[in-house]
């Protein structure tokens, strides 16, 4: 247990801090609002400030209030969010957004107990919600917030073992002042985005260095100490881009969970085998597919090594229903698609309307 003396110190420090060199000026900090707030709550997760902007302004345009989102097609929604990853985030968005306006009247609730019920809202983010857009007391722990203070109190183990989570969760609810607890929350997220960086944390610019433990060891970047390392899974998949005469390309909707779920895919396979049975399937005379690239895509917890295989001038309209279309090189735009089949698009060309 930290005295109030440390505890009110390092609030101070942090704040003094927040008013010289905190953001204040970043699109959601506009205007607070918890839709807002909730929004880029959930765009910031795994993602750095400068890359969710864009994004949040793009669906703020599309999607001003929680009703224009939840009434939203999830397509579209998916679709603006193609590119920054971690889809499932997009399809909670859209889920909490409906339950918002059915149980709750269009109101977001002010409880982090009420609010981790709802779909893609933890404990840390609820936090950031309530703390930020009601400006009452409650704490955070997100990526930025556990390396500070795994730094500042040199805490040895991997963050990821609930005890050391536990750990972090006190000192994090200790540390969250009564007054100001909007300023703090925003003011330890850039501190751990902006200062106590990742890999070149700059120490001499930082308010808590004076009594940093993690300073002290002359290596704070130790900290947080990594998860024991596991060889990475490697699967692998085949892709068939395949053409018709227009250029126009076969996409596929791929189930709603797993990777990549709901979002418009390519044909895919297991092996190329499956892939050459799917095609005789099919019953259309159509040259041997030929092999054009392969890459690895990695996710967090495997890699996926895929194999690109096309196909061109494929005269009949064949397999085309609510999970298959036929999409034309200018609407590609309009369907959400993962970064790796973006990819492949690209380096197909098709978005030009040439045939190779
Ligand atoms: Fe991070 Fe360095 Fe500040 Fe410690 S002194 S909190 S290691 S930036």
């Amino acid at each position: 247990m930290m005295t109030t003396n440390k505890i009110t110190k390092f609030q101070n420090a942090v704040l003094n801090w927040y008013d010289q060199f905190g953001r204040k000026d970043l699109p959601w900090q506009q205007m607070i609002e918890p839709y807002k707030i909730w929004l880029s709550e959930i765009m910031l997760q795994q993602t750095q400030v400068t890359t969710v902007i864009p994004y949040f302004d793009k669906f703020i345009e599309y999607f001003p209030t929680v009703n224009e989102l939840a009434h939203a097609n999830i397509d579209i929604v998916l679709s603006l969010w193609a590119g920054l990853g971690y889809y499932a985030r997009a399809r909670n968005l859209h889920k909490t957004a409906k339950i918002i306006m059915a149980e709750y009247d269009g109101k977001f609730p002010n409880t982090v107990d009420e609010l981790i019920k709802l779909p893609g809202i933890g404990r840390s983010t609820a936090g950031a919600i309530v703390a930020t857009a009601f400006q009452q007391r409650a704490a955070i722990l997100d990526g930025n917030v556990k390396r500070v203070l795994t730094r500042y109190f040199a805490i040895e183990g991997w963050p990821g073992k609930p005890d050391i989570d536990n750990q972090l969760w006190e000192l994090a609810e200790q540390l969250t002042p009564r007054q100001r607890v909007r300023d703090y929350t925003q003011a330890m997220m850039d501190l751990g985005a902006t200062v106590c960086t990742r890999s070149k944390p700059n120490c001499n610019q930082c308010p808590l260095q004076s009594k940093c433990l993690g300073f002290q060891t002359d290596n704070p970047t130790q900290f947080p100490n990594n998860k024991p390392k596991k060889a990475m899974p490697v699967k692998s998949a085949i892709m068939l881009v395949i053409k018709n005469k227009n250029n126009a390309i076969l996409l596929r909707k791929r189930p709603p969970t797993g990777i990549w779920g709901g979002l418009w895919s390519l044909p895919e396979f297991e092996t190329i085998d499956a892939m050459h049975a799917w095609l005789t399937q099919t019953n259309i005379q159509i040259k041997q597919p030929e092999s054009i690239i392969a890459f690895r895509h990695t996710f967090s917890h495997y890699h996926l090594d895929i194999e690109v295989y096309q196909v061109d001038n494929v005269i009949f309209n064949m397999i085309a229903d609510d999970d298959a279309v036929w999409v034309e090189p200018e609407q590609l735009d309009n369907y959400g698609k993962s970064a790796a089949v973006e990819k492949i698009l690209n380096i197909v060309g098709a978005r030009t309307s040439l045939a190779r």
